[in-house]
């Protein structure tokens, strides 16, 4: 990972109160005194029936399904934007040297209570409101996804610091999604949702609870930040298996019969601790349901804020057509006894051919 091509968080402060560790993975450095913040996007930035506005509104809302009692309200239309403003507000700015490729800007009062917070993205960072496969960083494409990075902008504005430990949006964002059949989702995931939860408790109008698999992991860090990667698959001795690439991820050359460790990312998103099942499936397409083959199903149990990269051991059935490309799923919950605030992140998948 380059530094340069990170998003930087900047904070300007009363407080001399700089980013405090905890054991737990993330990072926090003020809160707001009430359990809301209100951001308003600039009306150049983000005009009606712009598809940045309706990403900004993505991003908002996919927050405000943290398990934490915090919750943005996101306003538009606002016709004067700028630092120190006492609101704070969200735009797109074409200076680099304030905005590149995105900053929060943060102020805080001597009791760590936050009075404004202010994102701005710089408009030659090559964004995209695409989430698809095909034009994001993450699997090959060309640009830089703007909802994770807004996902994580939006987490200094509640609260949170950068936090290299984990896989997490408060490091690397654009490599921090879940995918479903050929679109990748951002999202604030279980360490973010856990520092929420630090600074303004448990959600108190309900229960929200949200498990997942993705096929990123952290590979290492980066300053401050995480670093993240695909996850792989593994002959048995742990050595990666011979690829080529095919829809941006590495389709791997298997046998049939061969014995193949599947390397996937869990994590319990939501406010407990989750037992549930993991279901490994052999699908013919990236869409991984229970009407595909399944092959095995294995034990899920994680807390809150936990997250586990995890390699299992399946063999690739003597049934399948040499030549032909299939995939490998796990899905998550897949006999559905959890009622989550969303599904859309229970399943990821590996692609396999055939020799
Ligand atoms: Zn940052």
């Amino acid at each position: 990972m380059n530094i340069r091509i990170t998003t930087r968080h900047l904070v300007l402060g009363l407080c001399a109160q700089m980013l405090s560790l905890s054991a737990f993975g993330y990072t926090t450095y003020a809160r707001w005194p009430t359990n809301n913040a209100t951001l308003r996007a600039s009306a150049v930035s983000f005009p009606a029936g712009n598809a940045y506005r309706t990403a900004l509104g993505t991003v908002a809302s996919r927050w405000n399904q943290n398990p934490s009692n915090f919750r943005f309200t996101q306003l538009y239309n606002d016709a004067s934007v700028g630092l120190g403003n006492g609101q704070s507000e969200v735009w797109f700015s074409s200076d680099a040297s304030l905005c590149s490729p995105a900053v929060t800007y943060s102020w805080w009062n001597g009791s760590g209570q936050l009075t404004e917070t202010d994102i701005c993205f710089y408009n030659a960072a090559g964004y995209t409101t695409s989430m698809n496969k095909t034009s994001i960083w993450p699997y090959g494409g060309a640009y830089r996804p703007f909802e994770t990075t807004a996902m994580h902008e939006y987490g200094h504005a509640l609260g949170l610091g950068h936090e290299a430990d984990e896989y997490n949006i408060m490091g690397s964002d654009w490599n921090h999604v879940s995918l479903a059949d050929q679109t990748a989702r951002s999202y604030s995931g279980e360490d973010a949702n856990d520092g929420a939860v630090a600074l303004y408790g448990l959600w108190s109008g309900g229960v929200i609870e949200d498990v997942g698999v993705v096929h990123m992991k952290r590979t290492g860090a980066s300053g401050e930040y995480s670093s993240h990667g695909l996850t792989k698959m593994y002959n048995t001795s742990g050595v990666e298996l011979p690829y080529t690439t095919f829809n941006g991820q590495r389709r791997y050359q298997v046998t049939k019969g061969q014995q193949v460790r599947v390397e996937f990312t869990y994590e319990n998103n939501g406010e407990s601790y989750q037992n549930t099942s993991v279901g490994m499936y052999l699908s013919t397409n990236a869409v991984i349901t229970t009407a595909d083959t399944q092959l095995q199903t294995f034990p899920f149990g994680l807390g809150r804020g936990d997250v586990s990269t995890y390699t299992r051991t399946i063999t690739i059935p003597a049934t399948l057509t040499s030549g032909n490309t299939y995939y490998i799923g796990a899905y998550v919950d897949w006999n559905n006894t959890l009622a989550e605030i969303t599904s859309t992140n229970n399943t990821a998948y590996h692609i396999i051919r055939v020799n």
